[in-house]
């Protein structure tokens, strides 16, 4: 299933100065699947030449071609879909229940950017004298950097549109999860002319570092948390390259009283603060639930999350797996530790063993009670740990609602259209589902307000992201 050892791909080609290797893990059982080179400022460097010398000829090339890669790419998904998850579970812990779900998602954006750009025109127009017209270039060489949690996804909104638009690309998986799409990357290599899209496999202290600094990368493109997303702003800013961010999340869930079907919501509002093991930038991890329906709809919540069955993320029954690294299970442990002194524990908050998965760190789905400005429910964990809010009144459920640094999802559930659309008025947030969760469209813009972004993905407003406007003004 895996190879033993993975390099960075380098204009067309696997290889690599460094000798440095990295370990990639198997997240449940702490076993060594292969190692990675550990890409630096050589490979970066390498890479970056290799997609500035390619970047005149993909730029020129018809943008039906371009798209007819992409469409190669999703149907090379397709059919390596199983065997993709199967490594992506093992790697970071997911299950292969829901992996399948990224799969498609991923899949969808290749397609959808293979025909979003054979409308993505400029405009022309006769002008007195002549003509005016405006075209939409590609910037050039782009350096995408992403994170763990979700990295079929991940890989296609960041490679989808900045390829289709004409740009190259140096792609920085992030350490912890880099074996998919460096197999995906053995396909691109192949179909993709040398130099058009490039992997360098790493840490985001040296190759990070070394590709956001770089003088030649003409946009940077970075999904993770908040903290480092200022980091890679501060570098775009310093040399005024353009940056699009997508951030971390703390996101409201609004349950109203009048609700029709009560088991529904509870069975959306579980798996929106659960759903990749908690750790997802859109986990709805604020529940706001009205008084009228507390007791009752706490009862059921509480069911709810006691009844996920958590196992080995390769058991196709189980609904929760394991947490990415230690590294991250000490982290939402000690969030949980501080939550049980500043709020009302309801269930869960302890690691759960695992029979023949003892390195992983699984974590039993949690509930807190709690107000609105505790750490629990104003800081991003990445794990199953719910903050239920209580509320009555309108306007101040709205305003707990926002008083959060982020805003990149949120949900509401009513069978009211009026508090639907009144709701969704008022919450600052990129997203609002109704009466659903995690419902990604192809073709929705896909981003953050406040601390939780800049831009947006998943849309054709992702090709102006990706591009930049030129004026041509002819006489007659
Ligand atoms: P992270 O910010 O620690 O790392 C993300 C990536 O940045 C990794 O590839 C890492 O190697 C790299 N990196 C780290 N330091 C860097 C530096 N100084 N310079 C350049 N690159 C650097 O995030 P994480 O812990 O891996 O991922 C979790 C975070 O990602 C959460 O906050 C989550 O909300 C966010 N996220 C957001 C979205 C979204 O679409 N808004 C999607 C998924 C995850």
């Amino acid at each position: 299933m895996f190879d033993s050892h993975y390099l960075p791909l380098i204009n067309g080609r696997f290889t690599a100065f460094s000798e440095e290797t990295f370990p990639a893990s198997n997240a449940a059982t702490g076993e060594e699947l292969a190692t990675i080179t550990r890409s630096g400022k050589a490979e970066v460097d390498a890479a970056v030449a290799a997609a500035k010398a390619a970047f005149a000829g993909w730029a020129a090339t018809p943008a039906a071609e371009r798209a007819k890669l992409l469409l190669k790419v999703a149907d090379w998904l397709e059919e390596n879909t199983e065997r993709l998850v199967q490594i992506d579970a093992r790697d970071i812990g997911r299950t292969v229940f829901e992996l399948p779900q990224d799969y498609r998602q991923a899949i969808g954006q290749y397609r959808f950017f293979a025909a979003a750009i054979l409308t993505h025109d400029g405009w022309n127009n006769v002008v007195p004298g002549g003509w005016a017209i405006a075209k939409r270039e590609p910037y050039g060489v782009v350096g995408q950097i992403i994170p763990w949690n979700v990295p079929s996804i991940m890989v296609s909104f960041k490679l989808a549109p900045a390829l289709a638009a004409g740009n190259t690309v140096v792609l920085k998986p992030d350490e912890n999860a880099s074996l998919s799409t460096l197999e995906l990357a053995k396909y691109l290599a192949e179909i993709f002319p040398p130099g058009v899209v490039n992997v360098v496999p790493g840490f985001g202290e040296e190759a990070g570092e070394a590709l956001t600094a770089h003088p030649d990368v003409a946009k940077l493109a970075f999904t993770g948390s908040t903290e480092v997303g200022k980091i890679i702003a501060h570098a775009g800013a310093s040399r005024l390259a353009p940056v699009s961010l997508e951030l971390g999340g703390k996101s409201p869930n609004i349950v109203f009283p009048d609700i029709e079907d009560m088991d529904a919501v509870v069975d959306n509002t579980t798996f929106a603060a659960t759903f990749c093991n908690g750790q997802s930038c859109l986990a709805g991890t604020r529940l706001f639930v009205h008084d009228d329906i507390y007791t009752e709809f706490m009862a059921k919540l509480t069911d709810a999350f006691r009844s996920i069955r958590i196992g080995s993320p390769l058991d196709p029954a189980t609904r929760l797996g394991c947490l990415v690294s230690s590294k991250q299970g000490e982290r939402v442990m000690k969030y949980i530790e501080s939550g049980r002194s500043e709020a009302r524990l309801v269930t869960g908050g302890e690691r759960v063993e695992v029979a023949d998965s003892q390195a992983g760190w699984f974590i039993a789905p949690t509930i807190f009670e709690t107000g609105n400005k505790t750490t629990i429910a104003q800081e991003e964990i990445f794990g199953p740990v719910l903050s239920v809010i209580r509320w009555n009144d309108f306007d101040t459920m709205i305003h707990e609602a926002n008083d959060i640094p982020y805003g990149l999802a949120s949900g509401v559930y009513t069978s009211s259209l009026r508090n639907a659309m009144r709701t969704a008025d008022r919450l600052q947030a990129g997203q609002v589902w109704v009466n659903q969760y995690v419902n990604l469209v192809d073709g929705s813009p896909f981003g953050g307000y406040k601390a939780s972004g800049l831009g947006r993905e998943v849309s054709k407003e992702t090709l102006h992201m990706y591009t930049q406007l030129k004026s041509v003004m002819l006489a007659e």
